[in-house]
């Protein structure tokens, strides 16, 4: 399989590649050059796989030859082995075709943990046959740093830095990042906000001189492609479950940098009849405004209950206008420089095709309160913040009530315990068994000031010995 990039003009690349990557070098980002598309009958053949054999399926053809079949196998089921339910990613009812799909039973309570722990194990695999070893920076607001972290512990050719803004992540995700214990793992708590961390990580993949001789960085935010086809999985196992493909079934999906409805889209052209899809943003509504209007414009980033998606710009957008844009890389590298200074608008065409399966709705903090509050009065089953924006936004947007509506629930009530109290929820959640010393665990992290060269200085210095 090669992959190519969404604005055109950089050279397609093969898997190994695509993982050890950040942005394609024309400043787009990589997707599969052609997906595969299954039949009814094949998908339909799927239903009596469990879950790391369902994944095994749908991401072999994207790796193909990069890894030995049984050795891939071997990597999945070690991934998936990690989650604390059976089922990997339940679902539970809500109503009548309403469902909540729990992607929050990984080792770091949200959904990130269904692609960082693949991602981690892959990294060491292909690291090892290279020789290789390879610096990870990311910015974090929260899940995606204690994500990758848990994912990469274990990493014997990878040293990960992990900046979150000082003081700015709740004490939970902060926990989960500083009291993982490893030689190659280093918190980083930048005083600044999470745009200055992400300016920083910016700047530093832009220029790599400051690493030692044969080192490079390596991106695990959800530009890297192998985090969005380790979350396709998912979209089958639960439409599998609920009748597809025989019926098709609808997904709303908390979304911030829109890599996890993305790769819903993708399992859509790759055949699973999925209806609609419902967009659920917080009041960091770019997205929502621009299914609306057809305008695509930025505004300022507001700080709400649901940390995880405030965002100004969702980086993965782009991977489905390319889609949108029938594939024409120069038009959507046109969009995209005329976007950094201006407000946009896409053709009628490029718009229509967009809302023929796309819904949004944008909930505010109040209102995502009381629905956290009337989902546990109706059915004493408490959502989390950025799930509760899912299920508002699902029972708003569905067009069709025959047809099942899945909301993925993307993290666990206990990651946000102070939008719980304040939903009127008399104790905070607990949390699950696996985790409920973490209060008690030893921290480890950095603090340092917001300039370019302290961050840069403090990684070159503390890359683990691995010659
Ligand atoms: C990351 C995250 C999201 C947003 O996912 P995207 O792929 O960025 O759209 C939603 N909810 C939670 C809990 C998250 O951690």
């Amino acid at each position: 399989m090669k992959y190519i990039s969404t604005r055109g003009r950089a050279p397609a690349l093969g898997f190994e590649e695509v993982l050890l990557t950040g942005l394609a070098s024309d400043g787009g980002l990589y997707v599969p050059e052609s997906l595969p598309e299954y039949s009814a009958a094949e998908i339909a053949s799927w239903a009596s796989l469990d879950y790391a054999q369902l994944a095994y399926r749908i991401i072999q053809p994207f790796v193909a030859d990069a890894i030995d079949a049984a050795d891939l196998r071997a990597i999945i089921s070690d991934s998936y082995a990690q989650f604390r339910h059976d089922a990997v990613a339940p679902l539970v009812q809500l109503g009548h075709n309403e469902w909540v799909l729990e992607l929050f039973h990984g080792p770091t309570l949200a959904f990130k943990d269904f692609a960082l722990q693949l991602l981690g194990r892959l990294f060491d695999y292909i690291l090892e046959r290279r020789q290789q070893h390879v610096v990870i920076m990311g910015a974090t607001s929260g899940d995606t740093g204690s994500a990758a972290i848990e994912g990469c512990r274990h990493c014997k050719h990878v040293d990960i830095f992990i900046l979150h803004p000082h003081g700015r992540v709740s004490e939970v995700q902060r926990r989960q990042m500083t009291t993982v214990a490893g030689a190659n793992i280093h918190n980083l708590a930048v005083k600044g906000n999470f745009d200055d961390c992400q300016a920083l990580v910016k700047r530093s993949f832009a220029d790599q001189s400051f690493l030692p001789d044969g080192l490079q960085l390596v991106a695990v935010n959800s530009i890297n492609w192998a985090r969005i086809m380790a979350q396709i999985v998912y979209y089958f196992s639960s439409a599998l479950s609920l009748g597809a493909p025989h019926r098709a079934v609808s997904f709303s999906v908390p979304t911030g940098n829109f890599g996890d409805i993305y790769a819903g889209w993708l399992a859509r052209n790759m055949g699973l009849p999925i209806e609609q899809l419902v967009i659920a943003t917080n009041r960091n509504d770019i997205l929502h405004r621009f299914m609306c209007q057809n305008r695509y414009e930025k505004h300022e980033l507001i700080h709400s209950l649901s940390p995880s998606m405030d965002i100004m710009i969702s980086s993965n957008f782009e991977r489905a206008l390319f889609d949108l844009y029938q594939r024409d890389g120069s038009a959507v590298a046109e969009l995209m420089e005329r976007f950094n200074h201006q407000t946009v608008a896409v053709p009628d065409a490029v718009f229509q095709r967009a809302r023929a399966v796309f819904d949004s709705f944008a909930v505010d903090d109040q209102r995502t309160l009381e629905v956290i509050r009337q989902v546990y009065e109706s059915n004493e089953y408490l959502l989390d913040p950025h799930s509760a924006i899912g299920v508002e936004a699902a029972r708003r947007c569905r067009r069709n009530s025959s047809t099942p509506m899945v909301t993925l629930a993307t993290a666990h009530p206990a990651k946000f315990p102070d939008a719980v109290i304040q939903a009127g929820q008399a104790e905070e959640p607990t949390l699950p068994h696996h985790m409920s010393d973490l209060y008690q665990r030893a921290e480890r992290y950095e603090v340092l000031d917001g300039k370019l060269e302290t961050v840069q200085a403090f990684i070159a210095n503390n890359i683990s010995d691995h010659s």
